[in-house]
């Protein structure tokens, strides 16, 4: 995709997130963050050089390969890891990323507080809600959140500030996005990280304070994901 497409793309989804915030009588900021798996440094570049700073992978060898060197190149870089982490895969996640959005077992939040010690870098967190209690996805069930969330900052003194979804392919997403927000304001946690390309717009309707959005910005991914 040219440069000027991309820019102009990126143009259109920040007017569209700007005009579902105002609709929804919204205060605070939303922010996009501009998924770029499976998209080359060429490409992330383009968007870096349109003042884009937030950007979500979602597998860390991947990012390992762009974004050290693009980190050298632009400042005030954002990155969201919003797939699933390993416990062995926490020292490069901890050292690259500056949000782990899918916190979601105990193992991991007492792998990141360990890692968070030895590397003296602390990262922001979310915790990964499994809203549509779907059996093939990642996150903790919607039942189990509340203590869960208390295990990380109470026993493992992670800084979480955020909660994240990804709705059911078949389901009206409106539920989840409500769902996610209950949860949040009832564990005073501001940060909701909800909604992607083709359904951001109710997302923000329901309190998203971040957007995931690939697609309607890079256009189809390059590789299967
Ligand atoms: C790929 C991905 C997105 C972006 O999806 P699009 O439909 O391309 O906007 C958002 N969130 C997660 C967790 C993803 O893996």
């Amino acid at each position: 995709m040219p440069g000027s497409q991309l820019e102009s793309n990126l143009a259109t989804v920040q007017d569209l997130i700007r005009a579902a915030a105002k609709r929804a009588g919204r205060t605070g900021q939303t922010n996009l963050v501009a998924v770029s798996k499976t998209h080359g440094a060429e490409t992330i570049r383009a968007a870096l050089k349109a003042g884009q700073r937030r950007f979500g992978e979602n597998r860390i060898q991947e990012a390992k390969s762009k974004w050290p060197e693009l980190r050298t190149e632009f400042h005030d870089i954002e990155l969201h890891l919003i797939g699933p982490l390993q416990t062995n895969k926490v020292k490069d996640v901890v050292a690259l990323f500056d949000v782990i959005e899918t916190v979601d077992r105990e193992k991991l939040a007492r792998s990141l507080a360990k890692e968070f010690a030895a590397q003296s870098r602390t990262v922001r967190c979310y915790v990964q809600i499994n809203t549509g209690e779907e059996p093939q996805k990642a996150g903790v069930l919607p039942g189990a959140a509340d203590d869960f969330i208390q295990f990380c900052r109470d026993e493992c003194q992670l800084p979480i500030t955020g909660l994240m979804c990804i709705p059911p392919a078949d389901e009206e997403p409106s539920l989840h996005f409500a769902l996610l927000k209950k949860i949040a304001d009832r564990n005073g946690l501001d940060k909701l990280s909800m909604g992607m390309s083709h359904d951001f717009e109710i997302a923000i309707e329901f309190g998203a304070t971040e957007v995931r959005i690939g697609s309607a910005i890079f256009g189809p991914r390059q590789v299967a994901t």
